[in-house]
């Protein structure tokens, strides 16, 4: 399709494909959104879809059992379709994953050994067995799947060769079947457990390695602080709060670079931002703003406590002495304290940042302005 026609795709079709998205989302994700890899969503994903395959299945073979006149067998599937569909009620009320998970998985292990015990229809109820070792691991993960497919393994072999010969009213088995059933069910429950294996190591590893790219991504390599954009993201995530905001900015920097090189400016970058971490209160956030410009923002503070940090920050910078290649070298910086909060958005607030910090700078440096 050329970009063209594609531009013209008509209105009606892409609003039925979002409606499907939603719909989608809707039943499948329940709304919920946030990390893509978030072991929450995962799970509440996994669990929700086996119990609306329960719904699925156990209803309508309820139902078929029912017509057979099946009776046993039907009031058993329908008691499991009416135990998934409270689940799938309590899990979209509660969003509670793990309870939700037990409510699906223990009355399936039940389910499934009474089908092997019994035969369900005509001896074939053996064959539902091997959907059990997927869903255990995918619900339970891999330590608990394993565990408890080793205990559904054992009682399945119970059930196969003792249990029958006991009760008058079991399904009988030939010895070839009953043997090909248990090695068949260890198969899948073997290749399942490898394919869980992997696939969490991988979930892992693509877990880490999200969190390091965004880490890097708000990361300032020279200084280690948060850049730019890492503060943008927590100034936004903060929407809402009352916060005080201060830009700090090193005079005459330029004459740094210039008389005593550039890596002697990288080293008073970094020192500067240690020395600034060092003054600042409990739940600070400070961030290289661009340069030689740092932006720090401040929970919940007044203006005065904020006034008092950056005088305590500005008079440590003043006293400090950078030693660079044997050479004590001091600087001094200038500062803007602005409100950031409801009343004053992000975009304004760092304007008049920047205006204050202009007036500092022209009142002679080494200045903070309000
Ligand atoms: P003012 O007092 O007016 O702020 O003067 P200034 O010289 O600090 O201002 P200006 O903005 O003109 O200069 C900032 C300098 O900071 C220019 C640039 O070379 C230097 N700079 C910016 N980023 C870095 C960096 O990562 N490393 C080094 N070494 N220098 C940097
Ligand atoms: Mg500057
Ligand atoms: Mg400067």
């Amino acid at each position: 399709m050329s970009e063209v026609a594609r531009g013209c795709q008509p209105n009606a079709q892409r609003d039925n494909k979002n409606l499907m998205q939603r719909c989608v989302h809707h039943v499948f994700y329940f709304g919920l959104s946030g990390e893509i890899f978030s072991e929450q969503i995962r799970r509440t994903l996994l669990v929700n879809l086996f119990s609306i395959v329960g719904i699925v299945f156990t209803f309508p073979l309820g139902i078929a059992a029912l017509y057979r006149s099946n009776t046993w067998l039907a009031l058993v599937l329908l008691c499991f379709a009416f135990i998934f569909c409270i689940n799938q009620f309590y899990l979209r009320r509660t969003r509670n994953h793990e309870i939700c998970a037990n409510i699906i998985i223990y009355p399936l292990y039940f389910l499934m050994l009474y089908l092997v015990f019994t035969g369900g229809v005509n001896g074939t109820g053996y064959v539902w067995i091997f959907c059990v070792p997927a869903v255990s691991l995918f619900i339970q993960g891999i330590k608990r799947g394993v565990i408890e497919m080793v205990i559904f393994t054992l009682l399945l072999i119970v059930i196969l060769y003792f249990l029958a010969s006991v009760y008058g009213f079991a399904f009988h088995y030939d010895e070839d079947l009953r043997f090909r059933v248990i090695a068949s069910f260890i198969v899948v429950f073997f290749l399942s457990t490898i394919y869980e294996y992997s696939m969490s190591r991988f979930n892992k590893a693509l877990h880490e390695s999200s969190k390091q790219l965004k880490e890097l991504a708000e990361t300032d390599p020279l200084t280690q602080l948060l850049n730019r954009r890492g503060m943008q993201q927590r100034l936004e995530e903060a929407e809402g709060a009352e916060l005080r905001l201060v830009l700090i900015d090193v005079d005459y920097f330029k004459n740094i670079n210039d008389q005593y090189g550039h890596d002697c400016g990288d080293f008073i970058l970094r020192s500067l931002a240690r020395l600034i971490q060092k003054e600042l209160p409990e739940g600070a956030w400070l961030s290289r703003w661009g340069g030689e410009e740092f932006l720090l923002a401040l929970n919940d503070a007044y203006l005065g406590q904020a006034i008092e940090v950056s005088e305590k920050i500005r008079q440590a910078i003043e006293g400090y002495d950078f030693n660079y290649d044997e050479q004590k070298i001091r600087i001094t910086a200038s500062f803007g304290i602005v409100p950031l909060g409801t009343d004053h958005p992000l975009a304004l607030a760092l304007k008049a940042a920047d205006s204050l910090l202009y007036k500092a700078k022209d009142a002679g440096r080494n200045n903070i302005c309000v």
